[in-house]
């Protein structure tokens, strides 16, 4: 693959959606040198870009209560969202809040189109905002670009490619640290980062594979990853409809195009047929051929044509926000009916999912009697129950339990040592219950059994006691 080719031409009228922008007749590749996009939208990117950068490299160091505030330690399966810690056993939870998501996705995207693609995807981010900006750093303009590209190996064109490439590889690595803050946490990433590369191989591999990857993905494959790859674009042809906001050419005002002429009045459409929206686009497509699956609604199309608009007087907004019915019709609705169905599914969802999450206990504790024992005869009058008592830790701390008995007089004891639940773990032990035969009043007496968390009540348990009726055999 070679970088000498541009993809920057006007597509046929008939052709483009038999082709990709960034595949050749013979079917190489070619390589995209978009011009440096200036505007008001690319402004607001620069900063929504910082904005994100900030979260994603600050939020693993952030603590609530001295436990990380975010973390996805997929190796531990232990997971912790805004100071709150779960585990596997909230496979509900983690089930809500996927199907949220994807609901969530789907709205989204039916009524704003690819608005996150443009502004909040970390690839575009990183793509668009940091290695993008470096080739104009170190190469210059897109002419530049591909002069250098073409040309012969001279010491210039070595020192540019080394120094370009030496510094997608730290920022590479960078973004390897910061991914496996987010999954092992920053603790654990500090310490890889101050012992000797012996004590942690398998760390020290994982970043520099992850490292070659990110590299690889900006330096290389660019775009192609959301052209070729990205599953959410290729959700758009069936998620889109006439009344979602995308980012689009207005044909009816801007067509018939023709280049400006100054001595003429001009009769035809506002398009002058300049190419600007053309030679920015970073996916190397015409947005005047309509809503495109490469087009990651990057906005520097619209900040190109904007600033065509205002050199030649006419109104901006011939590349712009809208829908097709917008377009056409000059409609907008955001309340369509999918719209609508997808809102009221995900209040239900979310609202499902909060109180799921504000009534999730600590501890779950269950004690049911051990199944296909009897009750046994003990000393001294007495009658004892075996039970089986399982105990799920969800907190962060290691959780000392005890039992008292609530509305009877009897003895009770864990068999074994003392009950004590680590962090996301879960136990099961056996207990015994005794009771005094002239307390037994049926067959199944109810027992309620306070569950002790450090002395204080965890948990009231219901469960029965089977003993002989009247203390009587
Ligand atoms: S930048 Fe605007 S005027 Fe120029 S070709 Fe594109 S749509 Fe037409
Ligand atoms: S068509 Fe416009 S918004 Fe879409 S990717 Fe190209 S420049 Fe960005």
């Amino acid at each position: 693959m070679t970088e000498t080719e541009t993809t920057n031409s006007p597509a046929s009228e008939t052709s483009f959606r038999d082709q990709l922008g960034i595949v050749s007749k013979e079917g190489k590749r070619k390589w995209i040198y978009p011009k440096k996009p200036e505007g008001r939208f690319h402004r607001g990117r620069i900063l929504a870009s910082w904005i994100l950068l900030a979260i994603l490299f600050v939020t693993p160091f952030l603590r609530f209560n001295g436990h990380p505030l975010m973390l996805f330690d997929i190796t531990e399966r232990k997971f912790i969202v805004f100071g709150l810690i779960f585990g596997p056993h909230d496979y509900i939870l983690f089930a809500i809040a996927m199907i949220s998501t994807i609901v969530f996705i789907f709205l989204f995207t039916v009524v704003f189109g690819r608005l996150f693609c443009g502004w909040i995807c970390p690839q575009t981010v990183f793509m668009e905002m940091v290695f993008r900006k470096i080739d104009y750093w170190i190469e210059g303009n897109p002419l530049r670009q591909k002069q250098l590209n073409d040309s012969s190996w001279t010491g210039n064109k070595i020192f540019k490619k080394s120094f370009k490439h030496g510094i997608y590889f730290f920022l590479s690595f960078l973004i390897s640290n910061m991914l496996l803050a987010w999954i092992i946490g920053s603790d654990k990433l500090l310490k890889i980062i101050t012992s000797p590369p012996s004590e942690h191989m398998g760390g020290l591999v994982a970043i520099l594979v992850f490292t070659g990857v990110f590299h690889w993905i900006f330096g290389w494959f660019r775009e192609q990853a959301c052209i070729l790859v990205c599953p959410y674009g290729r959700l758009q042809g069936v998620l889109l409809d006439r009344n979602s906001i995308v980012i689009a050419y207005d044909f009816i005002r801007g067509e018939p195009r023709g280049k400006l002429r100054k001595s003429e009045e001009r009769v035809i459409g506002d398009c002058i047929d300049c190419h600007q929206c053309v030679d920015v686009c970073p996916t190397g497509i015409d947005i005047r051929n309509g809503t495109q699956l490469e087009c990651i609604n990057c906005t520097t199309c619209i900040d190109a044509c904007d600033s065509i608009m205002d050199s030649v007087e006419k109104p901006r907004g011939l590349i712009r926000y809208d829908s097709i019915e917008g377009i056409e019709k000059k409609i907008r609705s955001l309340f369509t009916p999918r719209s609508i169905g997808y809102s009221i599914l995900l209040i239900i969802l979310i609202s499902l999912l909060i109180y799921l999450v504000i009534t999730r206990s600590d501890i779950d504790v269950t004690i049911l009697r051990t199944g296909g024992m009897f009750y046994q005869e003990q000393p001294d009058d007495y009658i004892s129950n075996l039970y089986d008592v399982k105990a799920l830790n969800k907190t962060f701390e290691s959780v000392p339990l005890s039992f008292k008995l609530k509305n009877v007089d009897g003895m009770i004891s864990v068999l074994g040592d003392s009950l004590i639940v680590k962090t996301q773990e879960s136990v099961s032990v056996k207990l015994f219950i005794m009771l005094r035969r002239d307390q037994i009043r049926s067959m199944n007496t109810p027992l309620q059994i306070e569950v002790l968390r450090n002395g204080e009540i965890a948990q009231i348990i219901e469960t029965s006691f089977l003993g002989p009726v009247g203390g009587k055999e």
